[in-house]
């Protein structure tokens, strides 16, 4: 069993990836990377993050591409899907929580807030017995 939350972070900007990976381990967390759409439906499929940081512009298959995929299966569809990207315009934010995102977050991100961001979509794992309090 692991208490660790595993996070994938598809980013295909290796800065931007190395910058979330580090704080979201730097907050506790197990972090996958991957530069493509498609290998992260194929991670997620495998390993089961306990949520998906996604850019939308990516090498072979785009962000919104595979968000749609992963919302459309019936095993991975209950893994939050959060979009990090610069692609940040006036309508864009309803327009990626419609193709398949449950959050947004605008790049450049902020550094001592990301990991929380992140956080409050992961859903905790039920406890296996109560520890009274
Ligand atoms: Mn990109």
């Amino acid at each position: 069993m692991s208490s660790r939350n595993l996070i994938l972070v598809v980013e295909d900007n290796k800065a931007s990836s190395d910058l979330m990976a580090y704080l979201l381990r730097a907050a506790g967390n197990t972090v996958m990377t991957c530069t493509d759409g498609a290998d992260a439906i194929a991670i997620a499929g495998h390993d089961h993050p306990q949520v998906i940081v996604m850019d939308l512009q990516l090498e072979r298959m785009s962000g919104l591409e595979a968000a749609a995929v992963l919302a459309a299966d019936a095993e991975l569809k209950a893994i939050p899907r959060i979009a990090v990207t610069a692609y940040a315009m006036v309508g864009d934010r309803d327009r990626v929580l419609k193709a398949g995102f449950q959050g947004y977050i605008a790049k450049p991100i902020e550094p001592t807030t990301f990991a929380a961001q992140i956080k409050a979509f992961i859903v905790p794992a039920a406890p296996a017995q109560s520890d009274g309090g």
